[in-house]
């Protein structure tokens, strides 16, 4: 057992900022960084609106250099998944990985959002087969556009990363069909103009997929379409299928032992982001179902970091 003063569960902008401040701060934070170190920048191209990158940064250079200022100043970086906390008995806190055990004064937590899927059958590999993903249907263009150069793709949703996604897409495919649920975009006007005006970008409206056709975890060749205003449903050739659909808040630990909204989203005190646990905070897109930015993230993290500081010196003699 490893005692620390702060524990941070989560490394996107949230959890490196908070590392940051805490570093800054003295308390020589322990960051224990998940399966995707970075968070969802890592799977993100050009981030154009983050202030003081006129020129735009990718996100995995963006998160490189959150890393790399939160070490600086003295963050303890592990890799590890966090299968436990502990939080009923107050501080110190016991938060458990697979093969360690920390015990933390106060723990912040920045566990972020995951792609939605869309629950289709054979969408992911289960006990019972093998599935799409990775055989021509994907949840990150960054990641796998590459793979489908000169192909008809498909997008799926009608938010800022459909938009994102499929702007991305037209550097490698030669065709992108946004397919999306309604005949309205969520996207922002300046996102939705970019796919509306863009030669390569067509749109299916209110459609939505229904199933995958091909064989399972060797490759996609098509969906079957829904209507959604008619319910009729026809199949749809296509290269590859990306998903993007929004998240979900990364809190499967945490059910039980901290509050939470019907989405599953961490409940933080009103303007704070101290949870109802004295010494827990939670900060960026865990606690967050409505800015969900990189900026805000980053905020949050340090405002999480200097509630930590303050609460942990109002306990100390
Ligand atoms: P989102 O805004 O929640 O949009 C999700 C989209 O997927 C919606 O159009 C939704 O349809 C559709 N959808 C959800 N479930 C579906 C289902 N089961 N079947 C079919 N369609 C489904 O998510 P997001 O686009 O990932 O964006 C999340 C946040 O990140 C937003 O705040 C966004 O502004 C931000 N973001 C910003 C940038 C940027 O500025 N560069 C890039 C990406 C994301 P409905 O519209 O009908 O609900």
């Amino acid at each position: 057992m490893t005692a620390r003063n702060v524990v941070i569960i989560g490394s996107g902008p949230a959890g490196y900022t908070a590392a940051l401040y805490a570093a800054r701060a003295n308390l020589e934070p322990l960051l224990i960084e998940g399966q995707q170190p970075g968070g969802q920048l890592m799977i993100t191209t050009e981030v154009e609106n983050f202030p003081g990158f006129p020129e735009g940064i990718t996100g995995p250079e963006l998160m490189q250099k959150f890393r790399d200022q939160a070490t600086r100043f003295g963050t303890e970086i592990v890799t590890g998944w966090v299968t436990d906390v502990d939080f009923a008995g107050g501080s110190p806190f016991q938060v458990r990985t697979r093969d360690q055990e920390y015990e933390a004064a106060a723990v912040i937590v920045s566990t972020g959002a995951t792609a939605r899927l869309l629950g289709l059958p054979n969408e992911e590999p289960t006990d019972s087969g093998p599935g799409f993903m990775g055989h021509g249907l994907s949840a990150c263009a960054t990641c796998d556009g590459f793979f489908f150069r000169d192909k008809e793709v498909l997008v799926v949703g009608g938010g800022d990363s459909a938009m994102e996604e499929a702007t991305f897409l037209t550097r490698f495919c030669s065709k992108v069909t946004i397919v999306h649920r309604r005949d309205t975009l969520r996207a922002s006007k300046i996102m939705q103009e970019r796919a509306l005006s863009h030669e390569k970008v067509d749109f299916m409206w209110n459609s939505t997929l229904s199933g995958y056709l091909g064989t399972p975890g060797e490759r996609l060749t098509g969906v079957r379409v829904k209507d959604t205003k008619t319910g009729e449903e026809r199949d749809v050739e296509t290269g590859g299928v990306f998903l993007a659909i929004g998240h979900f808040p990364n809190t499967k630990i945490f059910q039980g032992r901290l509050a939470m909204d019907d989405k599953g989203y961490l409940i933080t005190k009103p303007g704070l982001t101290a949870t109802e646990i004295d010494g827990v905070y939670a900060c960026g897109d865990v606690q967050d179902s409505y800015y969900r930015q990189a900026i805000t993230a980053a905020g949050s993290g340090c405002m999480a970091a200097i509630e930590a500081e303050r609460w942990l010196e109002s306990q100390e003699g």
